[in-house]
């Protein structure tokens, strides 16, 4: 499985779809770029969700609102005091700590974490110490000076040391490790093997709309008050910085939120409708993993869905159905996919509900999206800080709208019973991670073709042609020059429909030319030949069946375009 899932990344460097970021001069660690083929896959799964929820439909309009979000925004949502991981410094020193000593400690055949103490006594400190730091993550028993350490609890955010490479990391939702467990190495005698108690570590990138550098603030108001402590220089510090305060968003949806009045007035709307938005989002994550699956820069695919109370319960229950059959239209393997309702103790203060989609990646199920019902929790926050005219007034008895009344789920008692009727809607949110999709879908895509001559197996990328980055390759038989004319004319056909379409002229032969294309997933290669020269028809190859169909030319973009519509 691991093996497999390296041949797909170098297959994505080798052939356009990812780049490390600035690698030239050594890359930037949870940065990565999209090559040609990368971004062509990426905006596909855009287009077709953009279709889905926003061109199919009559109830949802498009926003594009900043990235750069003002301070008071995230305090009134909540993010500025709760969007938080935990966070464990080392204690240990440099001096005490000794990479040069430290064995990489893994698991050992039971799936425990084994840590030898010098003595009993130690061991026994030891434990009592990670157990008041830890418990009820990390269950530990005692064998003499062994400590083990086991069932790191997968739901509660991993804990880092940074400074002394000492690293925890979580089991995967099959109970197996995830990367290296610990490592390091503890000088006998120490009370505490490694680390401080966890403290909330806040994941927004915060920056600054100042002329004034926030260095030189920060050394001015460290001069000015030359005898006072930390903390009181500290708070100096936040109220000087604190005007020009702003955060990289940590999700699209605030900016929905605080536009919802204006979208209401301009596009003469009410509940029940959704303000569709895509853009990127920004994580100061304390763990980075599996390339772009977790990363501090990535793109969001936000629909805020707003409804009267009394019809929530059928919106969340529509959303998770109508997002999830969404991933499944593009799937190779549905079974690798799937929904997991969140119980209730993992879900965010105000949520009613929240169920993920999870695809099942090389090294276990991770989430790609999350269906929420925040309640009006985002709206009212607003309210309370601005004052904002967010509530629905009606002066007639509402009533249940089409949809809800077909399905029986409304809440008749949730009604205001008195006129004009005023309610602040309810939202059911999809949140879906663009760059984790990516993943997801060329995962369910990457087949290996076993070679029958002993050859080693071929990459086959079997994507929903809606997705594939490239529509159509055109393939001269030869490098003659008497196929030019018809070459371009198929590739210009096809080109003005849109269809990102290449022209394949290396001197390979012909099958290699197929299987280049089958290993970024081309659905069509079009052959032009000698036949072609007497009676205008070219063969159009089909990538999964290797079956090929005679046409004229000139039906070639129609062929592809109704495939296309299938
Ligand atoms: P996780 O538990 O995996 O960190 P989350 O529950 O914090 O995810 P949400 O806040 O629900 O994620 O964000 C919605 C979606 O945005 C996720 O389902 C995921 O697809 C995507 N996403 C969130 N954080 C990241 C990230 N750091 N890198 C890439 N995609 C992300």
């Amino acid at each position: 499985m691991a093996q497999k899932f390296r041949s797909l990344l170098d297959l994505c460097r080798r052939r356009g779809f990812l780049y490390q970021s600035a690698e030239i001069y050594g890359g930037l660690r949870g940065a990565y770029d999209y090559g040609p083929l990368g971004v062509e896959l990426k905006k596909n799964i855009l287009n077709s969700w953009w279709r889905r929820h926003v061109y199919y439909r009559d109830d949802v309009v498009g926003l594009d609102t900043s990235i750069l979000t003002p301070h008071p925004v995230l305090k009134a949502s909540g993010h500025v005091d709760e969007f938080t991981d935990l966070l464990v410094d080392c204690t240990l020193t440099k001096e005490r700590f000794r990479p040069d000593k430290a064995p990489a400690l893994t698991t050992d055949k039971n799936g425990h974490i084994p840590i030898t103490a010098p003595d009993k006594d130690t061991a026994l400190a030891w434990k009592k110490s990670i157990q008041e730091q830890f418990a009820p993550n990390v269950k530990i028993t005692l064998e003499g000076k062994r400590i083990l350490l086991h069932t790191l609890n997968i739901d509660q955010p991993d804990q880092r040391g940074q400074n002394g490479k000492i690293v925890f990391e979580m089991l995967d939702q099959d109970k197996k490790p995830l990367e290296l467990a610990y490592h390091g190495y503890v000088e006998p005698n120490t009370n505490s093997p490694f680390l401080t108690d966890s403290r909330p570590f806040n994941l927004m990138f915060k920056t600054f709309l100042d002329p004034i550098d926030p260095i030189d603030r920060v050394i001015q108001t460290t001069i000015d008050h030359p005898n006072d402590s930390k903390p009181v220089i500290r708070e100096a510090v936040d109220d000087v910085l604190k005007p020009s305060t702003v955060y990289l968003r940590p999700e699209t949806a605030q900016g929905v939120f605080v536009n919802f009045e204006q979208v209401v007035r301009t596009m003469k709307t009410k509940p029940p409708f959704g303000i569709a938005q895509v853009g990127k989002s920004f994580r100061n994550e304390i763990r980075l993993e599996h390339g772009i699956f977790r990363t501090p820069e990535f793109e969001q695919l936000e629909l805020e869905y707003f409804v009267a109370p009394w019809e929530s319960k059928h919106y969340f229950k529509y959303w998770r159905k109508e997002r999830y059959d969404w991933w499944l239209e593009h799937a190779c393997h549905p079974e690798n996919f799937r929904q997991r309702d969140h119980a209730s103790d993992e879900m965010a203060h105000y949520a009613t509900g929240c169920t993920d989609v999870e695809y099942l990646y090389p090294w276990g199920w991770g989430e790609v999206e999350g269906v929420a019902h925040r309640g009006n929790y985002d709206l009212t926050q607003h309210i309370k800080n601005t004052g904002a005219n967010f509530e629905i007034v009606e002066d007639t008895p509402p009533v249940f709208s089409d949809a809800v009344k077909e399905s029986g789920e409304g809440e008749a008692d949730l009604i205001p019973t008195k006129l004009p009727a005023k309610y602040v809607p309810h939202v059911v949110e999809s949140s879906c991670g663009l760059n984790r999709a990516m993943l997801a879908y060329l995962c369910d895509a990457f087949h290996q073709v076993e070679d029958s001559k002993g050859k080693p197996p071929r990459n086959v990328l079997k994507l929903d042609p809606r997705l594939a980055p490239i529509k159509c390759a055109i393939m001269p038989l030869t490098g003659k020059s008497e196929f030019n004319s018809l070459t371009q004319k198929v590739a210009k056909s096809l080109r003005r429909k849109g269809l990102f379409t290449v022209v394949e002229s290396q001197k390979l032969k012909i099958g290699k030319r197929y299987y280049r294309h089958d290993e970024v997933g081309t659905p069509w290669c079009v052959t032009v030949d000698y036949q072609s020269l007497e009676d205008d028809t070219v063969t159009i190859r089909d990538r999964d069946t290797g079956n090929q169909e005679r046409v004229h030319w000139k039906k070639v973009h129609q062929v592809i375009g109704n495939r296309l519509m299938e």
